[in-house]
Parts: C-alpha cells; sequence; structure tokens
C-alpha cells in the first residue's frame, strides 16, 4: 500500500515536512478481515488535532503511522461472510491505498442509491454532525434567526440547508465572493463575506431581530461578531473551532471569559459541545432516511471538491485548513 504516514507532530500550521508518503507492504487476509482497494479518502477539519499529542476526544496518530480517515473502498478479497470480493463499503482506512480491516467495522454502501463519494459528505459524517448538532441542540422553530460560519463547506451547507427546511430565516459565513454566491444558491436567505473589512457591519445587518441559534464551526473573529447579537434563550451548539486548531497560544487581548459567562448566566444560553460520535447509535438511521427523502425531493444541493491521488492528500488537507476547498474535500484515490 501506498499510505501518507505521521513524520513529525506540528507546531502551528502543519507543513509538508510533518507528512511523508511511504510504501507498505499489507498484511496477509486474516479469518473474519477483507483486503480493501480505496477509492475515495475524506480529508477533514479534525485530522488536524489527531496530528497533536494531546489527548482530545479521541486519541492522537503516533509518529510513523499512517493518517487516520474516513473511505470509501472496494472489497477486493474477503475471509468474512458480512462482505463480497466487489462490494463498496464504508470503511475507516486511513490515508493509504489499500488495507485490512475487520469485516464487522464496514459499512456496505449501495452504490444505486447515490454516487459513492456522497457516503463520506451530504450522507456521512459531516452531514450527520449537522443534522444531529442542529436538531438535538439548535432545534430551530419557524421564524428564528440561525447563524453558521463554514457555511459553504458539508457541515455548514446541511446547516443552514436543514435550518430552512424547519422554517429558520438563515444567516450564512463564508470566506470570498464564490462561496458567498453558492450560499445564495443554497437557499440561505444572506450570505456574508467574512474575509471582508465590513465583516461586522455586515452581521448586524444581516440579524435585526438578533441571533437565536449560532452554529459554531469556527471560533475566533467570527465567534466575536455574532457574541453581542446572542437574544435571550439562543442556543449554541459547538461544534468545531476551526478558526484555532492551529493556534499555539492562548489568544492575546483581555479575558472575556467573564463577559461569556455572564452573557450565559442573564440571556439564559444553552452552549453545548458534541460530537457526533455520540449519536451514531440512537440517530444514524433517522438521518440517513431524512436525508435520502430530501435529496430526493430535490431538497438539498451539496458540493464536492476532488483532488486526484493520494500523492496530493497532505497539500489538500493543508488548503482545509486556510479556506481553499469549495465543498466536502475528497480526494480520489483511485478508480471508481
Ligand atoms: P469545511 O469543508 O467547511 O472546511 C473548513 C472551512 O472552515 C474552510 O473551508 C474555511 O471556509 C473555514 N475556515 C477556516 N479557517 C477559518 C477562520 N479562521 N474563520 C472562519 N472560517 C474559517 O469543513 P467541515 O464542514 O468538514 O467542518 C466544519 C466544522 O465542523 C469544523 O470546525 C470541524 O472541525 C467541525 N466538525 C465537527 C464534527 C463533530 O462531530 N463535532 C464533525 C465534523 C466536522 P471559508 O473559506 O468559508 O472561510
Amino acid at each position: 500500500t501506498t499510505a501518507v504516514v505521521l513524520a513529525s507532530r506540528p507546531s502551528g500550521a502543519p507543513v509538508p515536512g510533518n507528512l511523508r508518503l511511504e510504501v507498505r507492504k499489507v498484511p496477509a487476509v486474516q479469518e473474519g478481515q477483507a483486503l480493501l482497494r480505496t477509492i475515495y479518502l475524506s480529508l477533514d477539519p479534525y485530522m488536524r488535532g489527531r496530528m497533536n499529542a494531546g489527548r482530545s476526544y479521541a486519541k492522537p496518530v503516533g509518529i510513523g503511522e499512517v493518517m487516520e480517515g474516513g473511505t470509501v473502498c472496494e472489497v477486493l478479497e474477503s475471509a468474512s461472510p458480512l462482505v463480497t470480493p466487489g462490494d463498496i463499503v464504508l470503511a475507516h482506512c486511513g490515508w493509504q491505498t489499500h488495507a485490512v480491516e475487520d469485516a464487522r467495522l464496514l459499512r456496505r454502501i449501495d452504490p444505486g442509491k447515490a454516487p459513492i463519494s456522497t457516503a463520506l459528505g451530504v450522507l456521512g459524517m459531516p452531514a450527520f454532525a449537522a443534522y444531529v448538532g442542529l436538531t438535538e441542540i439548535g432545534r430551530p422553530r419557524p421564524g428564528e434567526t440561525l447563524v453558521v460560519a463554514a457555511a459553504a463547506g458539508p457541515v455548514g451547507s446541511m446547516v443552514g440547508q436543514i435550518a430552512r427546511l424547519h422554517g429558520a430565516r438563515t444567516v450564512g459565513i463564508a470566506g470570498g465572493p464564490r462561496k458567498v454566491t453558492w450560499l445564495k444558491e443554497l437557499g440561505f436567505d444572506v450570505a456574508i463575506d467574512h474575509r471582508s473589512p465590513g465583516f461586522a457591519d455586515d452581521l448586524s445587518a444581516a440579524v435585526p431581530h438578533g441571533i437565536d441559534i449560532y452554529f459554531e464551526n469556527v471560533g475566533g473573529a467570527v465567534w466575536d461578531a455574532v457574541f453581542d447579537h446572542l437574544n435571550d434563550f439562543a442556543r449554541v451548539p459547538v461544534c468545531g473551532l476551526i478558526s484555532q486548531y492551529n493556534q499555539t497560544n492562548p489568544p492575546a487581548g483581555p479575558d472575556r471569559l467573564p463577559l461569556l459567562m455572564n452573557a450565559i448566566n442573564t440571556k439564559r444560553l444553552l452552549v453545548r459541545g458534541f460530537t457526533q460520535r455520540d449519536f451514531v447509535a440512537t440517530h444514524y438511521e433517522r438521518f440517513q432516511s431524512d436525508v435520502s427523502g430530501w435529496l430526493a425531493g430535490g431538497s438539498l444541493k451539496y458540493r464536492e471538491d476532488f483532488v486526484d491521488g493520494i500523492e496530493n492528500a497532505a497539500e489538500a488537507f493543508f488548503g482545509l485548513l486556510q479556506g481553499k476547498n469549495f465543498g466536502k474535500l475528497i480526494v480520489r484515490v483511485s478508480d471508481d
């Protein structure tokens, strides 16, 4: 297999030297296992956290180990009754062209239902995070105002569209004019560029009745602009904080934590962190059926950004942290 392994831990933004391409021998298939060929590899912001030594909600990738990641694969060989050669499966093989996996960890994908790459995006992990964070914590009601950033990505685009299906007014934030135009095509009521110098004023103008749900994907300057506009009883599902993933030191400036705690108290805010994994056992089937229905009915749009070849995965991943991707970022590792 050709694999991308973690060569060293980044300090701040990752650099090419932190990752290394390596050719390795694939182990023989044992009872209960299957040999897989990777077709698509998902690149996701959480992978930056796995490059750090400290424990988050998942254990870090070790030095010299293959980078972690979700994949869509073809079964080449099977020593399990659960899968047969030729099956297309959702797996977690990481950044490599081939792998041997426990067949119980594979989820079969029906290629007749949707393009198989969607198992990593609109029918997969990021959309599921949007779905559970919004419906279980955000709980949009008709007429409420929702704000979300990284809104052109797989999480944010789903948050906006699902909130709209619940009757909310939606404000999407993204970087640059191309993404802002796409947000309007997605049906966001207002689309704002967080890189524009007038960003804070644009946001004020977009939320004349305040914000009832702020779906937190980014933190940093966007959160600063949002904070004053939160209404009483606003909900803040904390899904991710991508603006901070490369930070090594606490941000400069006065300590604003007392201000935040005071707002949580007086405005009776609900601020709740979550990871989609906590909800898989209870909500995954319902998510699959709801999203499949919305897709079939034409009420959901999605966008994928493909990069060819495992050797280009690292550069694409670095770009993701800077907003260079436009849609769900996927590496086409081999032909489907
Ligand atoms: P995206 O494909 O949207 O990529 C990340 C985007 O973040 C970039 O394209 C960029 O878009 C934006 N961004 C980067 N830096 C900044 C910044 N400083 N300020 C504002 N925006 C920035 O990613 P996903 O949709 O996959 O993920 C979105 C968030 O959801 C991430 O925080 C991720 O960690 C989190 N997540 C959490 C999960 C959970 O279970 N809790 C599961 C999946 C994802 P732009 O050009 O618009 O700035």
